[in-house]
């Protein structure tokens, strides 16, 4: 048969999961239908496509988005991707699920994303910073450190953030720290903020785990990931007592059924950009094998979709937990559902992440500097607060815990909505 007769199975499209989603939680709220459909539009977007000078003297163009959901609380805030494989649909689904996450952890931010088609791993040093001062250029009109404030995302990075803020700033004529966050600490970077992600999934995880009677301390824990969500995550569950069971970067990676040894597994990523399985006392294993590994707690931390209702059925996990934002589908939802798998939603699990740039921000606007304690504390406080609230609306309604975070980001947003009105 040829590919002509073949049609390929229909790609997910995250923005219509993000309204599913929407839909779903709206269902249990009594917001009024006008207010609900402001909330769920997205106020802005921006496509750009921009040259770029490569290393060969050649120039290439680039396409690059930034779409600004809502800032009914507070400012747009949230990261930017470099990937081959982002699109508009992808950077709408995931600005207003950073809407959704600010408002379940209630910081005042709004909810925004960016995203470049490329693919870093085949660009240089130089390259990179090219495509990023001209796709910051392209962006000032919407940023500011009041109006729209960056942060690193799926391989960005504080080099990345450092350039956007020089960028910025050049046009200025002034140094604006508060224009992006996750910066190196050199340039107003906060404490904690690079393991921030990976310590709130470990944080929430850890608070399901104890409503769930089970302890951290010898838990089997799969990571799919090992970047500054998962393979901080790791580290911290390892240190915690937990059996890591496995670990993966894009191409796959190693598991061991009696426990990885993680320091051991992270530094060889970091030395040779792969894991060489004989070094590790484990063996390879694909990342769709590794989602279906007989454990207590996985923690999806790399991208989204990953897990469908095609696989569904064989996760055998008693705790999944999002590291990655929307790795799971609607429908594989309901049937981890089903099947009993305590869920810790994305929008919850991974919210450490745009909490610390939080922090980072009012540090910058205040000139001040928390120690990493404050911060580790003030961090733990949010998310334990953002968990038991969750938690509560799930027992109380007896609904999901995806659906019951929504529920709880959606009326804060609504209720912003109704206090606002509408102009004019
Ligand atoms: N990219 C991260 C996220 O998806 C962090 C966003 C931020 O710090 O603004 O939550």
């Amino acid at each position: 048969m040829s590919d002509t007769q073949t049609p390929a199975p229909a790609k997910l499209n995250p923005a219509t999961m993000a309204r599913q989603q929407v839909e779903l939680a709206a269902k249990q709220l009594d917001i009024d239908p006008g207010v609900l459909q402001k909330i769920t539009a997205t106020k802005r977007e921006l496509t750009v496509h921009f040259p770029v000078r490569m290393d060969d003297g050649s120039l290439r163009m680039f396409t690059g988005y930034r779409v600004q959901h809502n800032d009914t609380r507070g400012p747009f805030k949230g990261g930017i991707r470099y990937h081959p494989d982002t699109d508009l649909d992808e950077v709408r689904a995931l600005a207003m699920w950073m809407t959704w996450k600010a408002a379940v952890v209630h910081i005042p931010f709004g909810g925004a994303k960016g995203g470049v088609q490329c693919n870093p791993k085949e660009m240089s040093p130089h390259e990179l910073e090219r495509l990023t001062r001209r796709f910051t250029w392209e962006l000032i009109p919407v940023l500011g450190p009041e109006r729209d404030i960056p942060a690193p995302d799926v391989y960005t990075n504080p080099q990345v953030m450092a350039w956007i803020m020089d960028t910025y700033s050049i046009m200025h004529g002034h140094t604006v720290p508060g224009i992006v966050t996750g910066k190196p600490l050199e340039l107003g970077g906060s404490l904690g903020r690079f393991e921030a992600t990976g310590r709130g999934v470990f944080i929430t995880a850890s608070e399901a785990a104890r409503h769930l009677g089970l302890n951290i301390e010898g838990a089997r824990v799969v990571v799919q990931g090992s970047g500054n969500v998962g393979g901080v995550a790791a580290r911290m569950f390892a240190r915690a007592g937990a059996k890591v069971l496995a670990i993966s970067d894009s191409r796959g990676g190693v598991h061991n059924p009696h426990g990885l040894d993680v320091e051991r597994v992270l530094s060889c990523k970091n030395q040779y950009q792969c894991f060489i399985s004989d070094r590790l006392e484990a063996s390879d294993i694909t990342n769709a094998e590794l989602l279906e590994l007989d454990c207590d707690i996985l923690i999806p931390a790399a991208m989204e979709c990953v897990i469908t209702k095609d696989n569904a059925p064989r996760v055998r996990a008693r705790i999944v937990v999002e590291g990655a934002n929307g790795p799971t589908t609607p429908e594989a939802d309901e049937m981890l559902h089903d099947a009993g798998v305590f869920m810790v939603p994305d929008i919850l699990a991974n919210a450490g992440g745009v909490t610390v740039s939080y922090f980072e921000w009012v540090q910058n606007l205040q000139n001040l500097l928390w120690s990493e304690d404050e911060i580790d504390s003030r961090l733990s406080g949010i998310m334990r607060k953002a968990f038991s609230e969750v938690l509560a609306i799930s027992h109380q309604k007896k609904l999901p815990m995806r659906t019951a975070a929504l529920m709880l980001g959606i009326d804060r947003v609504a209720k912003a909505q109704e206090l606002r009105g509408v102009y004019p």
